[in-house]
C-alpha cells in the first residue's frame, strides 16, 4: 500500500470529522474543511512543494487550535514530525486576540522550515477568502488583517520565494477589488 497516500487521505479525514459542523466566515458558508485542503493545495501546486508530510500537517493544522484534538492522537495517527508542524502553527487560546496576533509576528522568525511554509500558504488561503469570499468586517478591519498578515509573512524565515510571490499577488488583488 501507499503510505504517502494513506498519510493524505487519513488526515483529510481526521480533519473532515473534527471540523465537522464549521463553516468559514463569509456570507457564503463553505464547510471549514475547505480551508485547510485550500492551504495544502496552495502548497502542492502554487508552491512546488510535495513534501507529503508537510502537506498532511497542513491539512490537520487547525486542527488542535479550534477543535477537540489533542496532540497525543495526531501525533500518534501521523507521527512526530507531522505533530510538531502541527502545534508550530496552533496559537495559545488561553491568550487574547492581540496577544496571539502579536506572538504570531515574534514567534514567525523561529518556525522550522514546513511549518514556516505551512503558515505562508494559511496566510494566502486568508487573504484571498477575504478578497473573494469577504467576511462582514469593515474595510479597516480587512486592511488590518492584511498588514498584519504582511507583517507575519515578512517575519518567516527566509526562502519560499514562490509562495512569496503568490502571497504578493493575492494581497495586491486585495488591493485591487478594495480600491486601494
Ligand atoms: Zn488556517
Amino acid at each position: 500500500m501507499n503510505n504517502d497516500l494513506r498519510l493524505i487521505i487519513n488526515a483529510s479525514k481526521f480533519a473532515a470529522e473534527y471540523h465537522g459542523g464549521q463553516v468559514r466566515k463569509g456570507a457564503v458558508a463553505r464547510p471549514y474543511i475547505t480551508h485547510p485542503l485550500e492551504v495544502a493545495r496552495i502548497i502542492l501546486e502554487e508552491g512546488g512543494i510535495a513534501d507529503v508530510e508537510v502537506l498532511a500537517a497542513a491539512i490537520l493544522h487547525d486542527t488542535i487550535e479550534d477543535t477537540g484534538a489533542s496532540r497525543e492522537d495526531i501525533s500518534e495517527k501521523f507521527g512526530d514530525r507531522v505533530c510538531s508542524m502541527v502545534l508550530e502553527c496552533t496559537d495559545d487560546k488561553r491568550l487574547d486576540k492581540d496577544d496571539r496576533k502579536r506572538l504570531q509576528i515574534v514567534n514567525a522568525p523561529g518556525k522550522t522550515a514546513g511549518a514556516a511554509v505551512i503558515k505562508l500558504a494559511d496566510k494566502i488561503a486568508n487573504v484571498r477568502d477575504i478578497t473573494f469570499y469577504p467576511p462582514n468586517w469593515t474595510a479597516e478591519r480587512k486592511s488590518e488583517y492584511i498588514q498584519w498578515a504582511t507583517q507575519v509573512v515578512a517575519a518567516l524565515p527566509s526562502g519560499n520565494e514562490k509562495l512569496r510571490k503568490v502571497f504578493a499577488k493575492a494581497v495586491s488583488e486585495f488591493q485591487i477589488k478594495a480600491n486601494l
